[in-house]
């Protein structure tokens, strides 16, 4: 490691990349997560040698041995956030609010930190190789996939000594398919994601693999997604497993449940909070009962419900559905007062509206 918490990264180019026409092909209609670009970033760290080998490489499969403690003991975090490539260049979306989530999430995974310029070097890198991978359409973006995880090979229970932490990178259309249409949640009774002092708000692979299980239920029910209650009363709404939630009332206020430690601190939620109260708008973070949810929406004093999140931005919640029965959000179709934030936000991110907040990254 060099001076200033920097990593000099060892470039080599992938002598197979993709041909043009070929990637041009893959760009038209990209979906999410399914199509990679031809290089990967990948850094080493060891325990009293800290971070080394730090590289820009062809994407290739990780061979790791069978004992290595990641495929044990899931010891594993990552983060998510997208590029955007306009007229004038290209541009990440907060990724400094990245950065630092990764060291908190690394922190309550006892796993070791990686210095936050070290995090922001390594997306510029792999931007910077891979610039011609951004899909052209209207929604395309770059989403940057930063991970880590315990490469030491070992059986014992105990913090590793050894960790991979790696970057990749997938061009992606909408996540939703289809045009911004409002998603049925499925309330779940049985299971919860997080419990306080447990890993709720880090951003770690187990608690995505604790609740696909509720979400097989959702889908068996006609649902999209998961709203989790909370784990002690089973009432009052966390989030829903990927995104953070929102609630609008008939007089324009958005209500969000604070930040309680099983709850994911969303950078989404974070910048919704920013813009709403920026056009003048209360904002109150207090928990939300889902008896209260049915009761408002029921009445008609909850207009709106959206959810959060950097893959889907801002997606309007239509109905949700337990074993109670459903409810529905107004007329069920996306609410006035999310479709605005939602272009606001989208704006600010592709460099269509000014960003008073200093969101926005230039990387080219
Ligand atoms: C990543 C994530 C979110 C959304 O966070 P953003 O920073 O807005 O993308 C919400 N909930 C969970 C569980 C997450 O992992």
């Amino acid at each position: 490691m060099s001076g200033g918490g920097r990593l000099d990264f060892e470039i080599r180019p992938n002598p197979r990349a993709v041909a043009a026409d070929e990637r041009e092909a893959l760009l038209v209609d990209p979906g999410f997560g399914r199509i990679f670009t031809d290089h990967m970033v990948t850094i080493r760290y060891a325990d009293g040698k800290g971070w080394y080998d730090a590289r820009v490489e062809p994407r290739a499969p990780i061979s790791i041995d069978p004992a290595t403690a990641v495929l044990h003991y899931a010891q594993e975090i990552f983060e998510g956030l997208k590029a955007y490539r306009n007229d004038d260049g290209v541009t990440m979306f907060r990724p400094d609010a990245n950065a630092r989530r990764f060291t908190v999430s690394a922190a309550r995974m006892a796993m070791p930190a990686l210095p936050e310029q070290v995090f922001l070097d390594s997306l510029h890198k792999l931007i910077e190789i891979d610039r011609e991978w951004f899909p052209s359409i209207p929604d395309g973006s770059l989403y940057l996939r930063p991970f880590m995880y315990a490469s030491e090979v070992f059986l014992g229970v105990r913090p590793a000594l050894e960790y991979l932490y790696a970057v990749i990178a997938s061009p992606v259309g909408a996540y939703f398919a289809g045009f911004v249409k409002p998603v049925t949640l499925w309330v779940s009774q049985e299971y919860t994601r997080a419990a306080p002092g447990g890993t709720g708000a880090a951003k770690c692979g187990g608690n995505y693999a604790a609740s696909l299980v509720a979400l097989t239920e959702a889908a068996a029910n006609g649902c999209d997604q998961v709203v989790y209650l909370d784990a002690v009363h089973r009432e009052y709404v966390d989030e829903l497993g990927g995104m953070n939630v929102f609630v609008v009332y008939d007089d324009g206020t958005l209500v969000t449940p604070p930040l309680n430690g099983s709850i994911l601190p969303g950078i989404t939620r974070d910048s919704v909070i920013t813009l709403a109260e920026r056009a003048g708008r209360r904002v109150v973070e207090r928990p939300i009962a889902m008896s209260q949810w049915r009761s408002e929406a029921a009445s008609g004093r909850i207009r709106e419900a959206f959810a959060c999140g950097t893959a889907a931005v801002i997606t309007p919640i239509g109905t949700v559905r337990s074993a109670a029965g459903d409810f529905t959000m107004g007329d069920g179709g996306p609410g006035e007062i999310t479709m605005a934030l939602r272009q606001e936000l989208v704006d600010i991110q592709r460099g269509r509206a000014e960003d008073p907040f200093g969101w926005v990254h230039r990387v080219l």
